[in-house]
């Protein structure tokens, strides 16, 4: 009996374990409530699912079973109470009270009793009726009456929503919505005419017609859908049917049970019919509703959940790290193009500002360099060979032309230049390797003229750089006239009798007192040196000044006689009182400066100015017009056609038409009119003082004289006309482009004519 107590409470206590894990079957315990939306009436579906409780008895005789047929407001109310432990209910209401009130996921789904076959899944029906011209497709539907069951009840009603949504019509602000009516009279309002479409579910359509209530050619089913194994007809999407859920806190065994007896159902024939089901299957898979729901924002998605930045973060990373990467290279693409755009701007006006600079610069040199009458040579100081010489070298030089000696050394070019002393190369080279130190060299150096005449030089010679090359310039000054008179002012100062020029002195009152014997000879009869003459006429104040030591010890006067021009130097002589006049006959020079003027400003194959001389007339015509308020034409021409008479006959021959062209202009217009060769074939004639109708008539008189030339060889040759009148507000660059533009007409209409452009015209 030891064994005994200690057997017993072993049993005892596994006893207790075992009843512990299995329930005990709790007789009289609380039923089991199941919950079932009160479609389509509670009284219906109280009948309806009654039925199921019976079932669930036999199953499980130890317990009670009750049906509560709800609304969804009640059904709300009682998960939320936790006072049920089984719903049955549409999808999109099961969708809600398991997001809103934690309701298990399905144990299985309604298998409704369709035409005899197994149904879980439904759709919804758009349609109008048939007649209905104006309603075919979706979006027809927008501004239509719409008859549907009660707005967020119905699942027909949301999944047509939904497919109304992804064609742009919201419910229910986008058509006249009339709800609250039954499936059976959805259908019936939209026959009779109160409603232009009506929606149901799946099915119903095909109830009334089996129960003979309806003629299907009376309806018109919009957006239909063809789902091969679905028998009804349908316009949206299938979704699947009741869901059977528990509430989270229901006894697992007793879900198994409930589960068990469901999936049995379609055996017991009785059962099914009188619920007009199939039976139940396991659960279908709910997500594409709760899709609908989402996208519609629909309860339990009308509040937008909170949405961190964690959630974009985790739900859109990748797009995120895409967009920004495209987008960050969108922003350096553009940010790119931008600095290219504005470096090319930049660019650009630094290119024209350049070119500006260079057409400036050429015209800067070339009024500098061209008309001034010391003669500059620049040379590489690497090759020694010329770079560039002004009109004035070319003329000391006796070169050929600019343009031949370019490029060429000193000793391809025979220049007369010699030396008076130690040999000239030695010397050179003394001078230039100083200069090439960065000395500013001044020597003199004895030069020959083309005549043979020797000439003193003073020779200014220095290095420059423009980027990497270094030059030499050479600046001459004919210093033979001031060198010699230097030196008599110096040497011969007190001698003025062995001067070989002619010196004069006049006493205080100014009457001549003295004539060296140079002096003799050029007024061999003294009357003919009264006191009126030139040479005499230096002014009191300036002798005054001399007297004074204000002004140098000398002043230099140019005085003009016949053809002669002379250059006095005369100086007052302190000890002795009197003024000294030493006279020196300059004409030479002055015929060599016009010389070289005459190079620098005309034109070498016609004799007519040249444009840089034009250009000049014309600035200072355009000042007088402009102060006197005197009218002005300018006119432009260029021959026709004229490559061809240099192709046929050569270019000589197109050297003499230019010439004899010129020479007809000059025949033909005002000695007060000036023409010049602008470049090329392309000549200019300003006609100052001349209105727009006189000058047309002149040109006019020019193109014919022209045109009825007989040119040697040449047969007939033309030539076109622009012509423009100078007003008040113009200048120099819109005259010269306005005068351009009316040649450019001339030539556009067809040659051999006179084309006038006014500034008002060409402002259009
Ligand atoms: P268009 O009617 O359009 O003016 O035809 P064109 O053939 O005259 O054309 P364009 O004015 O362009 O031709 C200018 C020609 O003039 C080209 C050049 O050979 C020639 N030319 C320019 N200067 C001289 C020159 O000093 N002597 C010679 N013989 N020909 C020159
Ligand atoms: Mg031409
Ligand atoms: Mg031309």
């Amino acid at each position: 009996m030891h064994m005994k107590p200690f057997f017993f409470i072993l049993m005892l206590l596994s006893y207790l374990a075992s009843a512990a894990q299995s329930p005990i079957p709790t007789y009289g315990a609380e039923p089991v409530k199941i919950g079932v939306i009160d479609f389509p009436t509670k009284a219906q579906a109280l009948a309806r699912w009654q039925s199921l409780t019976v079932v669930l008895k036999q199953a499980m005789p130890e317990r009670d079973f009750v049906v509560l047929a709800l609304s969804y407001s009640e059904l709300d109310q009682v998960v939320a109470a936790r006072q049920l432990d089984f719903v049955l209910t549409n999808a999109e209401h099961y969708v809600l009270l398991r997001n809103r009130n934690g309701l298990s996921s399905p144990l299985a789904t309604l298998d409704s009793d369709g035409t005899g076959q197994s149904l879980t899944v439904f759709g919804g029906v758009i349609f109008g009726r048939a007649g209905q011209a104006d309603i075919n497709s979706l979006s027809d539907i927008r501004g239509k009456s719409v008859a549907a069951v009660t707005e967020s009840q119905g699942a027909a009603y949301q999944m047509r929503a939904y497919e109304l949504s992804r064609v742009g019509i919201r419910l229910p602000q986008d058509v006249n919505l009339i709800t609250g009516l039954l499936h059976d009279q959805i259908v019936e309002t939209v026959l009779a005419g109160h409603a232009d479409v009506g929606f149901v579910r799946s099915g119903v359509l095909e109830g009334m017609v089996r129960e003979g209530k309806l003629d299907t050619k009376k309806l018109k089913i919009i957006n239909r859908q063809d789902f091969p194994d679905f028998p009804f007809q349908v316009s949206t999407r299938l979704y699947p049917e009741w869901p059977f859920a528990a509430m989270p806190h229901i006894d697992e065994n007793l879900a198994r049970h409930v589960v068990a007896v469901l999936f049995e159902l379609d055996e017991n024939k009785a059962a099914t019919r009188a619920m007009g089901i199939h039976g139940f299957v396991v659960p279908a898979d709910y997500s594409s509703v709760e899709q609908v729901l989402r996208e519609l924002r629909m309860p339990p998605f009308d509040v937008a959940p909170p949405f961190t930045l964690q959630d974009v973060w985790t739900r859109y990373r990748w797009q995120l790290m895409v967009s920004l990467l495209a987008s960050g290279v969108i922003l350096l693409l553009g940010i790119s193009v931008l600095l290219i755009y504005r470096k090319l701007v930049v660019k650009q006006s630094l290119l024209l500002q350049q070119q500006q600079n260079i057409q400036e610069h050429e015209e800067f040199r070339s009024r500098v360099f061209d008309s001034s009458v010391l003669p500059i040579v620049v040379m590489d100081a690497v090759t020694f060979q010329f770079v560039d010489c002004n009109s004035a070298a070319v003329y000391i030089y006796s070169f050929p032309s600019r343009e031949e000696v370019l490029g060429k050394t000193p000793l391809d070019v025979s220049a007369p230049v010699q030396y008076d002393g130690t040999p000239s190369a030695e010397k050179a080279r003394f001078y230039i390797e100083k200069a090439l130190a960065g000395e500013v060299v001044v020597f003199e150096w004895l030069h020959q003229r083309p005549d043979g005449e020797l000439w003193d030089a003073e020779v200014q010679l220095m290095r420059f750089h423009v980027g990497q090359c270094q030059f030499l310039q050479f600046t001459l000054q004919d210093i033979s006239e001031s060198k010699r008179a230097q030196e008599k002012i110096l040497n011969l100062a007190s001698f003025p009798k062995l001067h070989p020029s002619p010196v004069i002195e006049l006493d205080s009152a100014g009457k001549v007192s003295y004539l060296n014997p140079a002096a003799e000879r050029l007024f061999p009869e003294l009357s003919a040196l009264g006191p009126s003459h030139p040479l005499l006429h230096c002014s009191g104040e300036q002798i005054e000044a001399l007297r004074q030591g204000k002004e140098h010890a000398e002043a230099v006067n140019e005085v003009e006689i016949g053809e002669a021009t002379y250059e006095l130097h005369i100086s007052y002589i302190q000890d002795v009182n009197l003024i000294r006049i030493y006279v020196m006959d300059i004409t030479k020079r002055k015929r060599d400066e016009e010389k070289i003027y005459h190079l620098a400003t005309t034109d070498s194959l016609t004799g007519i100015a040249n444009r840089r001389e034009f250009t000049a007339i014309l600035m200072r015509e355009m000042d007088q017009a402009k102060r006197y308020g005197s009218p002005m034409v300018l006119a432009m021409y260029d021959l026709d056609y004229f490559k061809r008479v240099n192709d046929t006959f050569g270019h000589d021959v197109g050297d003499h038409v230019l010439q004899a062209v010129t020479r007809l202009v000059k025949q033909n217009i005002r000695s007060s009119d000036i023409v010049a060769r602008w470049g090329g074939e392309e000549f200019m004639v300003l006609m100052p003082q001349s209105d727009i109708v006189s000058a047309r008539n002149t040109a006019e008189k020019l193109r014919l004289a022209i045109a009825g030339h007989h040119f040697d060889m040449v047969n007939k040759l033309t030539v076109s006309f622009g012509v423009t009148a100078f007003e008040p507000q113009d200048d120099l660059k819109s005259l010269l482009k306005r005068v351009d533009e009316a040649l450019y007409q001339a030539k556009k209409q067809g040659r051999n004519r006179v084309e006038i452009l006014t500034a008002e015209v060409a402002s259009h």
